[in-house]
C-alpha cells in the first residue's frame, strides 16, 4: 500500500473548525477531494462528527413526483427532458390533482417527510401554475407532508402565491459553479437561478438548492458551488451524481466512483455544516455498495424513483438505514422508532 502524504490536513481539526463556523480554506477543501483512498474512513468519521452535532443519527426521507415530464424548451445538457435530448422518456403534461394526491398518499405511507413536486420547463405557464397551487392546497389539506415545489424560474409574485398556498420549500439548484454554468446550459444563466432563489427567500419560503456532480467540472468548480450555496444560506442541499443518460449531450461523462462521491459529500458537510444534505439522483448508480457510508456526511435521501430514472426499492433504503444504525425522522421532526421501521422494512414496499 502506498504511503499517505504527510502534508494532509487533520480531518478532525477540519471538523472542529467547521463546527465552530469557520470556513476551511481552498487548499484544505482541495485536499478533501484529492485525499488518498487509505484515509477515506477517517474523512467520513470527521464529517460524521459535524453531521452528528446538527442531525444526530436521524435520516430524512423525501419523495419525488415528476408531475410534468419532458417537452422543455431549455437546453440543460444533463437533462433527458430538454429540447435537445433524444432520450426515450415518458412525456406528459401536468398530472391531474387526483394523481398528485395518490402520489402524496404513497409518500406518507413510506414515511417521507417531504413531498417534492417537480415540473419540467423553464417556468410554469399561468394555467399550469394555477393548477399547481390547487394541487398544493389539496395535498396540504389531506396529508401531514411538507411540500417542496420545483417549478423552474419563478418571479417574486409567483413565490408569494406559493407561500400563500402552503408550499414549505422551493427547490431550484445552482447545479455547478458560476464559471462552469455556461458549459451545461445556454438558455438561462447562473444569475437567473440566483434571482429565483432570492425571490423564494423574499417570500419567506425555505430554499432547497444543490448541484449535479460529474458533469466535467473541476475540483475548484465543486468548491465554488459549495461556497455559493453557503453564501446564499440555503436550507437544504441535494447532491446529485450525474447519471449520463443516452441521448443527452452528457451521455459520455464518466468521472465518478463511489469513493469520490463520498469525498464530495464530506466536502459539502465541512463547508455546509448545519444544512440538510441530501444524497439525491445517482445514489444507487454511483455509490453502489457504499451507499450506507453516504449517510455519515449526509442526513437525507430520496425514497422511490427519480425524475426519469428508477431508484432502488423502498424497503432496501429502509433496511439500509436500519442496518447502519440510523433512525428515520418523521414529517413532524419526531423520530420514528426502530420497531415501526422494522415493520416498514418487513412490509417490502415497492
Ligand atoms: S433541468 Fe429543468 S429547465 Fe433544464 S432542461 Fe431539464 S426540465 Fe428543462
Amino acid at each position: 500500500m502506498s504511503q499517505v502524504p504527510v502534508n494532509l490536513p487533520s480531518w478532525n481539526l477540519l471538523a472542529e473548525r467547521s463546527l465552530a463556523g469557520e470556513l476551511i480554506n481552498r487548499s484544505e477543501a482541495l485536499a478533501v477531494l484529492r485525499a488518498p483512498e487509505q484515509v477515506l474512513l477517517e474523512q467520513l468519521a470527521a464529517a460524521y462528527r459535524v453531521r452528528q452535532h446538527y442531525w444526530g443519527n436521524r435520516v430524512r426521507l423525501h419523495f419525488l413526483l415528476n408531475a410534468q415530464s419532458g417537452l422543455c424548451p431549455e437546453d440543460c445538457h444533463y437533462c433527458s427532458q430538454s429540447k435537445i435530448s433524444t432520450a426515450q422518456i415518458e412525456k406528459y403534461p401536468l398530472l391531474a390533482t387526483e394523481e398528485i394526491l395518490k402520489a402524496a398518499a404513497h409518500a406518507e405511507q413510506l414515511k417521507a417527510g417531504t413531498f417534492c413536486m417537480v415540473i419540467s420547463g423553464r417556468s410554469p405557464t399561468d394555467s399550469v401554475f394555477a393548477k399547481v397551487l390547487e394541487a398544493v392546497r389539496a395535498v396540504k389539506a389531506q396529508y401531514n407532508l411538507k411540500i417542496c415545489a420545483c417549478l423552474g424560474l419563478l418571479s417574486e409574485e409567483q413565490t408569494k402565491l406559493l407561500a400563500q398556498a402552503g408550499v414549505d420549500r422551493v427547490n431550484h439548484n445552482l447545479n455547478s459553479s458560476e464559471s462552469y454554468h455556461a458549459q451545461i446550459c445556454t438558455t438561462h444563466t447562473f444569475k437567473d437561478r440566483v434571482a429565483t432563489l432570492q425571490n423564494v427567500k423574499t417570500a419567506g419560503i425555505t430554499t432547497c438548492c444543490g448541484g449535479i456532480l460529474g458533469m466535467g467540472e473541476s475540483d475548484d468548480d465543486i468548491i465554488d458551488l459549495a461556497l455559493s450555496l453557503r453564501q446564499l444560506e440555503v436550507t437544504s442541499v441535494p447532491i446529485n451524481f450525474l447519471i449520463p443518460i443516452a441521448g443527452t449531450p452528457f451521455e459520455d461523462k464518466q468521472q465518478l466512483d463511489p469513493r469520490r462521491c463520498l469525498r464530495i459529500l464530506c466536502l459539502f458537510r465541512f463547508l455546509l455544516p448545519s444544512q440538510e444534505i441530501r444524497i439525491a439522483g445517482g445514489r444507487e448508480v454511483h455509490l453502489r455498495s457504499l451507499q450506507a457510508l453516504g449517510l455519515y456526511p449526509a442526513n437525507s435521501i430520496f425514497i422511490g424513483d427519480y425524475l426519469t430514472t428508477p431508484g432502488q426499492a423502498a424497503h432496501r433504503d429502509l433496511e439500509m438505514i436500519r442496518d447502519a444504525g440510523f433512525v428515520l425522522e418523521s414529517a413532524d421532526g419526531s423520530i420514528l422508532e426502530q420497531e415501526p421501521l422494522a415493520r416498514l422494512v418487513g412490509s417490502h414496499f415497492k
